[in-house]
């Protein structure tokens, strides 16, 4: 029997799909065809939790050592916790939008303004309104597909002619965009962006020609992607963690680190064509639960 503990630095458990994408629906997770990523949060949390020996929310994790018994020890900021085995799943860490570099009007924006957003928190903010979308990627489509269900007119602008996001997504573009449910525009930057009077424009540029077109919109969602600003708990570098840029290296067959009885999960780690989504976190996680067992087995 295997007693658990789970550390979370946050009130809640759900990571990304709590804090950076709640409203959006969940792609890819086995089970469910039309599901919200909180409430997918829920039916994990209530599945799980449960379980958990114990549960310590709201303590983040400043360092991890190994006594001289050999056992880690984790100190957060409210408490230190003894352990065997470890369980590294601290995710891509503090996430910083993209900002698009080289748009006119951009800096000169009132800060108090929700003209400009980077990525979607709050979609009640685009009930009903005139919405671009600017990206190519997995968020941007997604965002699109969800938008068209609440928003007045979605408009989804992309500097190349092709999609980075599943096939089956862009399928239900062009499906929308065929029914004029959304517009596309590929191979279009924008350039531009206005705000004066309640009156808000975006200055898009189709082909690289010389024609600007003005786009009337109340919001404009750039999804530029992130930038991750990982960062590896301190203590574990220096018992000789392999990591690079923050990612964690692992040995696939069973999940454990270069530090022995360490694991790691999730988007930390990194892997021959790892997948940053959630069926390979829960592939990753099991093999490491499964690999602790078995270690324990042994002893
Ligand atoms: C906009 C967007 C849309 C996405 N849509 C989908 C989708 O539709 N389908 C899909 O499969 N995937 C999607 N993903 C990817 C998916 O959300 C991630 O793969 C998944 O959340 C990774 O889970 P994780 O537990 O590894 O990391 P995270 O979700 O990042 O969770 C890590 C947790 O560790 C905690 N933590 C970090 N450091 C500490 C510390 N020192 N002490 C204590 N706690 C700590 C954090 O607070 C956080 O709760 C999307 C991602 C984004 C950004």
């Amino acid at each position: 029997m295997l007693r658990a503990c789970l550390i979370e630095a946050t009130v809640n458990p759900g990571g990304q799909c709590r804090y950076l994408y709640p409203d959006k629906r969940m792609y890819g997770v086995p089970g469910f065809a039309d599901i919200r990523a909180r409430d997918y949060i829920e039916i994990l949390a209530a599945q799980c939790l449960p379980h958990a020996a114990c549960v310590l929310f709201e303590h983040k994790v400043l360092n991890i050592s190994k006594d001289s018994d050999g056992l880690f020890e984790i100190a957060t900021d409210q408490s230190t916790i003894t352990a065997k085995y470890i369980i590294l799943a601290t995710g891509i860490g503090n996430v910083v939008p993209n900002i698009p570099a080289s748009i006119q009007g951009l800096d000169k924006l009132d800060n108090s303004s929700d003209f400009v957003q980077f990525y979607c928190i709050n979609m009640n903010l685009f009930d009903g309104k005139d919405v671009i979308i600017a990206g190519g990627g997995d968020s941007a489509v997604d965002f699109a597909i969800e938008l068209v269900r609440i928003s007045r007119r979605v408009t989804l602008i992309h500097r190349r002619a092709e999609f980075t996001c599943e096939p089956s997504k862009v399928a239900i573009l062009r499906h929308l965009a065929e029914s004029n449910k959304l517009t596309l525009k590929t191979n279009a930057n924008i350039t531009g962006l206005e705000e004066s009077e309640g009156c808000r424009t975006v200055l898009v540029n189709e082909n690289s020609s010389d024609i600007i077109e003005t786009l009337r919109t109340d919001h404009v969602i750039f999804c530029y992607g992130f930038s991750t600003q990982q960062s590896i708990i301190p203590g574990l570098t220096a018992m000789g963690l392999y990591e690079s840029n923050g990612a964690i290296g692992i040995n696939i067959e069973t999940m454990e680190t270069s530090i022995s009885n360490c694991y790691a999960a999730g988007d930390v780690v990194t892997y021959l064509s790892k997948k940053k989504n959630i069926v390979p976190c829960f592939f990753e996680a099991d093999r490491a639960v499964r690999s602790i067992k078995s270690k324990m087995d042994l002893v």
